[in-house]
């Protein structure tokens, strides 16, 4: 399951490759679970549309749309994108990924993957494809799209350490709650974890200040350097087979059960929590 780097990394590929291009007509399939909003409103909201920027918000892939014709384009393009969304009567196209979602950018004689549950035809000639063979993605469109929970990359110490003080669950379920952070899964919350040297079951209201200073350092630290090694693949994520990049964080804890810890050689634990497994070093971590 594509995760917060994953996204970031895909929604970057997409701003690289397809912002300033506009939409000219959308083809919809008739498997209804991929679709949030009705078929016909996704339809109306994106056709004729400029995308202005795409973009990442918690595990989501934004592409913000605004009305094509106004003379706006490459100047607009070098303005953040929260800035860039507000130009026109903004409108998004907002996409999840699911368990096996992919956008692909095509060529029209590309041969269509079967899953493929839209197609988004772009005046450049190209196509935008969603294929999902597990169907857990979701397509949807807004206008005014924000995220459930703080972004973990923006959130201020302070609103960090309010968000988990005083929570009785324990801090790994806490993490990934996308109701509190957007977009930490269950890979980055173990390794975050693991780095801040906290036990995964540990309560949250347990935690001092200074353990939720560590563990917000860490959370930064954990995903942006995903983000960096993600960069490399960033052209490769979304090319016409849609092949995944060779993206891979270093992990130190996930999926190392009974291998050495990095610092300390002692056999990393699995337990499962709330129904996720977690990874953690029964020395490091307290
Ligand atoms: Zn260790």
């Amino acid at each position: 399951m594509p995760e917060l780097p994953e996204v970031e990394t895909i929604a970057r590929g997409l701003d690289q490759r397809v912002a300033g291009d506009v939409i000219e007509s959308v083809w919809l399939g008739s498997k209804l679970e991929p679709l949030k909003s009705p078929p016909e409103e996704i339809v109306a909201t994106l056709e004729s549309r400029r995308i202005a920027t795409v973009r990442r918000v918690g595990k989501h892939i934004v592409f913000d749309l605004e009305v094509n014709g106004v003379p706006r384009g490459r100047k607009a393009k070098k303005k953040p994108a929260r800035v860039k969304a507000q130009l026109g009567q903004a409108a998004q196209w907002v996409v999840h990924l699911g368990m096996t979602g992919r956008m692909l950018v095509c060529k029209p004689n590309d041969e269509v993957e079967k899953h493929t549950h839209a197609i988004v035809r772009l005046a450049s000639g190209r196509e935008l494809r969603f294929v999902d063979p597990r169907r857990f993605g979701r397509l949807s469109v807004a206008h005014g799209f924000e995220a459930a929970g703080s972004e973990p990359l923006e959130v201020e110490l302070e609103r960090f350490v309010c968000l988990f003080r005083g929570r009785k669950t324990p801090i790994k379920s806490a993490l990934l709650n996308q109701r509190l952070l957007s977009g930490v899964g269950n890979i980055y919350a173990d390794e975050s974890l693991f780095r801040a040297r906290i036990r995964p079951r540990r309560r949250a209201a347990s935690l001092s200040r200074q353990d939720l200073r560590c563990l917000y350092l860490a959370v930064r630290e954990v995903l942006t350097e995903a983000i960096e090694l993600g960069g490399s693949s960033v052209s490769d994520y979304v090319d016409a087979n849609g092949d995944e990049g060779s993206f891979q964080l270093q992990h130190r804890v996930y999926g190392r059960e009974g291998e050495p810890c990095l610092v300390c050689k002692t056999a990393i634990k699995r337990v499962v929590i709330t129904g996720r497994s977690s990874h953690y070093c029964p020395k490091c971590q307290k």
